[in-house]
């Protein structure tokens, strides 16, 4: 079989194996730069390789989710999250007859945009960019697959298609004014949900392992009462490790199926027979059942109060926020200091974009180690 046959057997594939209102590849409106099609990989499949191959998909492994990278080596990493949160959106996806290629390529570039030290780094961002054009990493994933990823001759960024794109843009309010999403599609929704179902999750599996979390609290929360009664039931002589990565991989999965099942009767009841219908959709494609976010938004507010604001997680936001802060300083001081390609990108962009955009693309340890070069006398520039 030829290349193109290849191709085109897949397609033929997703429409016998999609439902009606999944988006399928054949119907792509294609990228803002015209390409050949390729002859044995769909668009979207396409655009998940391309995005493995960029230079952002390969600095996630040094960015913090939560806990900061040098903190230890089993937390998880932007580069982990992400691959939880493609793993997730993958079997979802598939057990609502969605597109897979195009979930793993909006879930591997979803959190492109994330700058060194996780949030952290995002509101130092955000606090020196008011007045500037600001800075929000949803944003910036889509700036970087559009215009800052450089390895191609014909265009700047990854020339992907049109849904991925879209897709990018979580949050459609932060967009607005801008370029909001036009384009809705269940795939894109269900990368959005299974992003929170990844980080609720492994953070307090991360709190968990890093023992930040106060028993006598977490006993409180609904989901972890019902896990445990489930878990003290069947392994009655269970030991503290098993017991909790149990919990988690319970939890994971509770979630995951009440949203396939939530979601699948609720497009049923919206009676969508295409992606067409979806975009007359009001309100959410894809949802939790209400018991369900009723618990979710439980163990959110948990984590907030009991591992986001606890006071280790709170001095490495602080020590991040003060290494990009200092950082882009030293550059706005003297823009002398900047690399050439950057000092190229201020005279396109302005002074301030182009710091932005080269500070968010750094690793923790980059800006660790250019903090270095920058301040202490005895290091080499
Ligand atoms: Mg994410």
């Amino acid at each position: 079989m030829t290349g193109k046959l290849v191709r085109e057997k897949v397609e033929r594939e997703e429409e016998e194996r999609l439902a009606p209102y999944a988006i399928h590849s054949r119907d792509s409106r294609g990228r803002a730069w015209p390409e050949k099609e390729h002859e044995a990989r769909t668009a979207f499949q396409r655009d998940r390789d391309r995005i493995i191959h960029s230079t952002a998909f390969r600095r996630l492994q040094y960015k913090t989710q939560v806990f900061v990278n040098h903190e230890g080596d089993h937390y998880r990493t932007r580069l982990t999250h992400t691959l939880e949160t493609c793993q997730i959106a993958r079997t979802i996806g598939r057990a609502l007859g969605l597109n897979e290629d195009l979930i793993e390529a909006i879930s591997l570039a979803h959190d492109l945009g994330h700058g060194p030290f996780g949030h952290a780094g995002e509101w130092a961002l955000s606090e020196i960019m008011k007045g500037h054009g600001g800075f929000e990493h949803n944003i910036q994933s889509l700036r970087i697959v559009e215009a800052l990823e450089e390895s191609y001759p014909e265009f700047s960024g990854l020339n992907l298609t049109y849904e991925v794109r879209e897709g990018l843009k979580k949050h459609p309010e932060k967009f607005r004014g801008t370029s909001e999403r036009r384009f809705r599609s269940a795939e894109a929704e269900v990368v959005d949900l299974s992003d929170e179902i990844a980080y609720s999750c492994h953070d307090l599996d991360d709190g968990l392992r890093a023992q930040m979390i106060p028993e006598e609290e977490l006993e409180k929360l609904t989901f972890w009462k019902e896990m445990q009664a489930y878990i003290r039931n069947k392994y009655p002589r269970i030991n503290e490790t098993h017991k909790n990565r149990l919990a988690i991989r319970l939890l994971i999965n509770r979630l995951v199926m009440d949203l396939v099942k939530a979601t699948r009767q609720h497009l049923k009841k919206l009676g969508v027979k295409s992606a067409k219908d979806i975009q007359k959709v009001k309100g959410p494609l894809v949802l939790f059942s209400p018991p369900l976010a009723k618990r979710k938004v439980e163990l959110r507010r948990f984590l907030h109060t009991h591992l986001y604001q606890h006071y280790r997680v709170v001095r490495m936001t602080e020590k991040g926020k003060r290494f990009i802060q200092r950082v882009f300083q030293a550059y706005l001081e003297k823009p002398g200091q900047l690399p050439s390609p950057v000092r190229k990108r201020v005279e396109k962009d302005g002074l301030y974009r182009a710091i932005c955009d080269y500070i968010s693309g750094m690793t923790d340890r980059y800006v660790q180690n250019e903090y270095k070069r920058l301040f202490e006398p005895y290091e080499r520039v």
